[in-house]
């Protein structure tokens, strides 16, 4: 048996070494690259790293945040998300130990730290991350029962109900919005990020995560994206001279990436899901 503190140390360093890798996936799926080959480059001149240049946070600190052959500087955003990813798997395995909950918590966290960083950055969510967490998910739910496990994750009939809940509660959300909206509300990958929530989740804590993340984001839109849109408008109206009523030009929206919201929501809702459900319908799920 290994002592609590010594695997919680462990999580950490595995954590890390799976946070390098997503900056990989982060930086290469939306351009639709492969993530195996080749091997990393300095962005600025190709580079190859050398192995020990690619060590996990110590490689950063070692090279003082520069590039070896170019001297460039390296973004700190590179060792901030594997030292988040760390942290995630440190607490993951502190919490529920050495674990099969353990490792369904950490791979479910980091696919949805991926989801929210493409969606944020590039408005859209790799099948990479979604196909990965469903697959992972719904076999996560039927291993569990031989590893006697059922903590905090949705059980195998639940989770595929869980799926199709979450997937089906985006499309009619998105269908409702587009008739509100007449534009795109939800994309695709919306959909499948539900998907595979829901295959963690179970029905119940999925429809909740859709509410909670779709309503956050439409507040963020009214409170900040739409406010900057109509100033945006206002200005580019004053600098063409033009009357901002008559001959205005169309309002160009951003689009929402509801990925960002929807992510947090489903980290909340499996933890927490069960307790704040309970409290609302006083029969705990
Ligand atoms: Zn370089």
């Amino acid at each position: 048996m290994i002592p609590p503190t010594l695997a919680t140390i462990y999580a950490f360093v595995f954590g890390l070494c799976v946070g390098s890798f997503l900056n990989v996936c982060v930086a290469r799926w939306p351009r639709e690259l492969s993530v195996i080959r080749p091997r990393s480059r300095c962005p600025h001149c190709g580079h190859q790293l050398a192995w020990f240049e690619n060590i996990p946070l110590l490689s950063w600190i070692a090279l003082r945040a520069r590039c070896r052959c170019c001297e460039e500087p390296i973004s700190a955003i590179y060792p901030a998300l594997e030292l988040l990813v760390g942290v995630l798997w440190a607490v993951s395995v502190h919490h529920y130990g050495m674990t099969f909950t353990a490792l369904r918590l950490g791979l479910f966290l980091t696919l949805l730290l991926g989801v929210a960083i493409t969606d944020l950055q590039h408005y859209l969510i790799p099948d990479g991350f979604t196909i990965t967490g469903l697959i992972v998910m719904l076999a996560g739910a039927l291993i569990a029962p031989f590893v006697g496990e059922s903590e905090i994750f949705a059980g195998p009939f639940d989770a595929l109900v869980g799926a199709c809940a979450g997937a089906g509660l985006i499309a009619i959300v998105g269908w409702l919005g587009e008739a509100a909206l007449g534009r795109e509300a939800m994309g695709m990958g919306d959909l499948t990020l539900m998907a595979f929530v829901g295959a963690a989740l179970g029905p119940a804590r999925a429809i909740a995560t859709v509410f909670v993340g779709a309503t956050i984001g439409a507040v963020a839109f009214l409170a900040i994206v739409y406010p900057i849109a109509m100033l945006r408008r206002g200005r580019a109206a004053t600098q063409t001279e033009l009357p901002l009523g008559a001959g205005q030009q169309p309002l160009r929206l951003p689009l929402v990436p509801f990925g960002v919201f929807l992510a947090p929501a489903a980290a909340v809702m499996l933890i927490w899901g069960d307790r704040l459900l309970g409290r609302v319908f006083f029969t705990p799920y």
